[in-house]
């Protein structure tokens, strides 16, 4: 089976085949682990040894964005409350707008359409219109629509506005190019073990900057998301410490994919996934598909398609059947009009993107859609 899906992604056999023992958290060997992990995750990050930490949430990447936010920015009823703006191109910016509520944080967020990156002049405007803004939390890679925010671009201007930048990369983290050395005003960025990083799912990370971090020790409002704690843990316990029990076998794992994606290197990544996106892109229009962005816009990480406006045309079924051709995608869509989306990330090459072309050809053939775009 071909696994086309922005997360959790098809994964090697020997990554998963390091799954398949039992482990004890405390056991020295797996210390030696976690320890390893840490130090390799931070340096993936840019992250500077005594300025930067690599933090670990159990959990999804919705866990520990809510833990960066509630670490970070002090609550709407704090002394000295934070706010956050969101550029607001897609709907994982949106999830992070609605967590970021929910917590008690203030937010304003700028609505853009879903089919562009958001741009420098948008984010410096939308700053200097508001002093009240202290961070931008903004997605690198947004899942919804498939469009790229570039923090490389977006960074500066919020360092020269002096806020802080909270990053999502959690679908771009370890295939687009990010730094923590070069970005004085991040604050933290969040990735999973479960997408680019080619792993199991299950864990968050969040590698921080600790001086800002312990700063705002006690804003959590919450222990299980206090990321403050979790780095107090590692102060007490050691870097091969977790807090709660982990999910020790999807660390196990995590360290041959990280083997892996040393070997690879990040920019080859990025190119594997950007000949995947490519090869996709242009097959769907090669047999009269429409994607949702103009190819100058289409990120790295997902293709989104309209829908065939046939009337013939139901995704579960159309998913179903593409599955029996051994290509699975997501059966449900994020955009405001009815889609598809295929994941470009994984353990999968151009040559597999031509083959999920090819059959989702087949399927629209067998399932008489002839009204494609
Ligand atoms: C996958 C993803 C998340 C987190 O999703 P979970 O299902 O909570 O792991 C957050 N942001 C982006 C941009 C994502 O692609």
């Amino acid at each position: 089976m071909l696994l086309l899906i922005p997360g959790p992604v098809q994964t090697r056999p020997e990554v998963r085949a390091a799954m398949a023992q039992d482990i004890a958290p405390w056991d020295n060997d797996f210390k030696a682990v976690l320890t390893g992990i840490r130090a390799k995750v931070l340096a993936l990050a840019g992250g500077v040894p005594g300025e930067h930490e690599a933090l670990m949430l159990q959990g999804c990447g919705h866990f520990i964005m809510e833990a960066a936010i509630r670490s970070l920015v002090p609550a709407a009823d704090a002394a000295a409350p934070g706010k956050i703006l969101i550029p607001l191109n897609g709907t994982y910016a949106g999830r992070v707008e609605r967590l970021a509520r929910e917590a008690g944080r203030q937010v304003v967020t700028l609505k853009l359409p879903e089919t562009r990156s958001v741009t420098p002049a948008e984010i410096a405007a939308a700053l200097a219109a508001d002093p009240a803004i202290t961070h931008v939390a903004m997605v690198y890679s947004e899942t919804g629509g498939g469009i790229v925010n570039d923090p490389n671009v977006i960074g500066p201007v919020v360092h020269a506005a002096g806020r802080r930048l909270i990053l999502d990369a959690v679908s771009a983290f370890g295939a687009l190019p990010f730094s923590l050395a070069e970005h004085p005003e991040c604050d933290a960025v969040m990735f999973t073990s479960g997408k680019c990083l080619e792993a199991l799912p299950g864990i968050g990370f969040a590698v921080v900057n600790t001086a800002r971090l312990q700063a705002g020790a006690g804003n959590a409002g919450s222990w299980s998301f206090d990321l403050a704690d979790v780095y107090g843990q590692v102060l007490r316990a050691g870097p091969g410490s977790f807090r709660f029990t982990p999910p020790v076998q999807v660390l196990a794992a995590f360290a041959v994919a990280l083997d892996y994606h040393a070997a690879e290197g990040q920019p080859a990544r990025m190119a594997r996934y950007r000949e995947n996106s490519r090869v996709f892109h242009q097959g769907m229009r090669r047999i009269g598909l429409k994607p949702y962005l103009e190819e100058a816009q289409q990120g790295p990480i997902i293709n989104i398609i309209h829908q065939p406006p046939d009337p013939g045309f139901e995704l579960q079924r159309f998913v179903d059947e593409l599955k029996r051709r051994d290509v699975l995608i997501s059966n449900f869509y994020n955009t405001p009009t009815p889609t598809f989306r295929v994941g470009c990330i994984g353990d999968v090459t151009p040559a597999d993107m031509e083959r999920a072309v090819a059959m989702v050809d087949e399927t629209l053939t067998v399932l008489q859609i002839r009204q494609r775009g």
